[in-house]
C-alpha cells in the first residue's frame, strides 16, 4: 500500500475517556473510530490485524475438525424462552420488534441458535461429535462499555459448539479445543495461561480461561510458578463471602479467603497476577439440549440428549490484548503474526530521486513477493513521518535518507527502537530474512 493513498487518519489526540494503552494507541493511530459507547468502526489497518487473527483462528479449527458456519445475527426472542435464558440475560440481551410485532433479540452468544440448528437434523449417534463454529459479531449491552475494544457492545467473537454422544468424547474434544486454543494465543505471540474458571472446579475443571497476561487486566489470576497451574482468583472463593464490597482485585482480600498459598496441583507457590480474558472454553453438558429438547438416537434406539461444549474467543478483544501486552510511550508493537504490515519503507526525502527510485524498487519487489509492505511515499518532514510509523507499529521500517549517497540505508526495528546500517544492495535480501 502506498501511504499517500492509505486511509490513516492519525491523531495527536486520544478520546477524552480513554486510559488504556490499546484504546489511547488504536484510537490515535488511525485503527478504530468510536461511533457510541461501546460501538467501533474497524478503519483498514484494523480490518488488517483481526483477519490475521480470524486466519489463525481458521486454521488451527481445521486442525481439530470443526468446520465453520454463520448464524443469523438477529435471533427469534422465542428460542430464547424456550431455554429460559431471556430472563437471565437480563439487559444485556437487545430485544427489538420487526414489523411484524414479532420479538427478536441481538446475538450476544449463540447456543439457543446452534443447537435449533442441529436438533431435527443430526438424529443419531453415528453422526457425532460434531463441532460448529462462527466468527461473527455478537452485541452484549453491556452496564459499563469501556477501554475500547475490551469491553465492547458490539465486538466479533469466535464462538464454537460441540455435540457428543458420551462425557468421555466431550472431555477429549474440550482438552483438543485447549490444545487448540493455546496453538492460536501462542502463534499470535502473546504470553498467557490456561486458568480454571469454575468455582469448585479445583482438580478437573469443566471451565477454562485463557488469560493474556497484561498489567491492566480485569481479571485477578493465581498461577504457580513451579508448574502449569493457574486459577482466576474468583474460584477460590466461597460464593457466600462474595457480596457487593468485595474487592477481587485486593491480595488481602484473596489471602483472608483462601487462607494459604499453595498450588492444589504441586504445592508450589501461588502468586496473582492480571490477566485479559481472551477466551472461555467450557463443558455444558445437556443445559441446553435438554431445555430445546435437542437429542439424537443412541446405539439402542434411545432419545438421549446432546452433551454440548462451548468454546468461545474474543477476536476483537484480542486485538486490545496484543496492544496492552505490546507497547511503549510510542505507541504499538505489533507482533509478527499480528502486524497490518510487517515492513515500512520510508523515503526521507522524496524529492531526492535516488531515494525515490529505490523505494519504489523495493516496494515493487517486496509486494511481488507477497510481502505486506507499506511505501510512506507523503510529501512530509521525515520526523512527522518517523513518529507515524512509530504509533502505528510496524514491525521493521526501512529508512532510505541522505546515507544513501554512501550507498547505505537504514533498518529499524520498533520492538528496540534500534537501527542497523545495511549496503543499500543488500536491503532486499535483508528483509526477506526479517518476513
Ligand atoms: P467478561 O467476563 O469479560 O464479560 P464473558 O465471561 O462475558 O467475559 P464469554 O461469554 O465467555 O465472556 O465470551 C467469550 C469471549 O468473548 C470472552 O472470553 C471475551 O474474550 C469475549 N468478550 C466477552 N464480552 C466481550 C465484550 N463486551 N467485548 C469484547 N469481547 C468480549
Ligand atoms: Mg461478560
Amino acid at each position: 500500500m502506498r501511504r499517500s493513498r492509505a486511509f490513516i487518519p492519525t491523531t495527536k489526540e486520544a478520546p477524552s475517556d480513554a486510559q488504556l494503552a490499546s484504546h489511547i494507541f488504536l484510537s490515535r493511530a488511525g485503527f478504530i473510530s468510536q461511533v457510541a459507547a461501546g460501538l467501533y468502526s474497524y478503519m483498514p489497518l484494523a480490518k488488517k490485524v483481526i483477519r490475521k487473527i480470524e486466519n489463525i483462528i481458521h486454521d488451527e479449527m481445521a486442525n481439530v475438525g470443526a468446520e465453520e458456519v454463520e448464524l443469523s445475527f438477529v435471533a427469534p426472542s422465542d428460542l430464547w424462552i424456550e431455554s429460559g435464558r431471556i430472563d437471565k440475560f437480563g439487559k444485556e440481551l437487545l430485544r427489538f420488534y420487526d414489523r411484524k410485532e414479532k420479538l427478536f433479540v441481538l446475538g450476544p452468544t449463540h447456543e439457543e441458535m446452534m443447537v435449533d440448528l442441529v436438533r431435527n437434523r443430526v438424529t443419531s449417534y453415528k453422526s457425532l461429535p460434531l463441532n460448529l463454529y462462527q466468527i461473527k459479531t455478537k452485541f452484549r449491552d453491556e452496564v459499563r462499555p469501556r477501554y475500547g475494544l475490551m469491553r465492547g457492545r458490539e465486538f466479533i467473537m469466535k464462538d464454537g459448539y460441540s455435540f457428543h454422544a458420551s462425557q468421555e468424547d466431550l472431555d477429549r474434544e474440550f482438552e483438543a479445543l485447549e490444545a487448540a486454543y493455546k496453538r492460536i494465543i501462542t502463534r499470535l505471540g502473546l504470553d498467557f495461561r490456561v486458568v480454571e474458571a469454575d468455582s469448585g472446579a479445583i482438580g478437573g475443571s469443566g471451565s477454562k480461561e485463557l488469560m493474556v497476561i497484561a498489567d491492566s487486566g480485569e481479571d485477578t489470576i493465581a498461577v504457580c510458578d513451579k508448574c502449569e497451574y493457574g486459577a482466576n482468583v474468583e474460584v477460590f472463593l466461597n460464593m457466600d463471602q462474595l457480596d457487593e464490597d468485595f474487592d477481587a482485585n485486593s491480595i488481602t482480600d484473596i489471602k483472608e479467603v483462601k487462607g494459604d498459598d499453595k498450588c492444589p496441583e504441586c504445592n508450589g507457590k501461588l502468586s496473582l497476577t492480571k490477566g485479559i480474558e481472551v477466551g472461555h472454553i467450557f463443558k455444558l453438558g445437556t443445559t441446553y439440549s435438554d431445555a430445546l429438547k435437542a437429542k439424537y438416537l443412541d446405539e439402542n434406539g434411545k432419545a438421549q440428549s446432546f452433551i454440548m461444549g462451548t468454546y468461545g474467543m474474543g477476536v476483537s478483544r484480542l486485538v486490545a490484548a496484543v496492544i496492552e501486552q505490546h507497547h511503549d510511550e510510542f505507541g504499538c508493537i505489533w507482533t509478527k503474526a499480528t502486524a497490518p504490515y510487517s515492513i515500512n519503507i520510508m523515503v526521507s526525502n522524496i524529492k531526492n530521486e535516488a531515494q525515490n527510485t529505490l523505494g519504489e524498487e523495493l516496494y515493487l519487489k517486496l509486494l511481488g513477493e507477497n510481502v505486506e509492505v507499506m511505501l510512506d511515499d507523503r510529501k512530509e518532514r521525515f520526523g512527522f513521518k518517523m513518529k507515524d510509523a512509530e504509533l502505528i507499529g510496524f514491525p521493521y521500517t526501512v529508512i532510505i535518507g541522505k546515507e544513501l549517497d554512501n550507498g547505505t540505508v537504514e533498518i529499524y526495528e520498533r520492538k528496540t527502537r534500534k537501527k542497523t546500517t545495511v549496503l543499500a544492495g543488500d536491503i532486499y535480501e535483508r528483509i526477506m530474512e526479517l518476513v
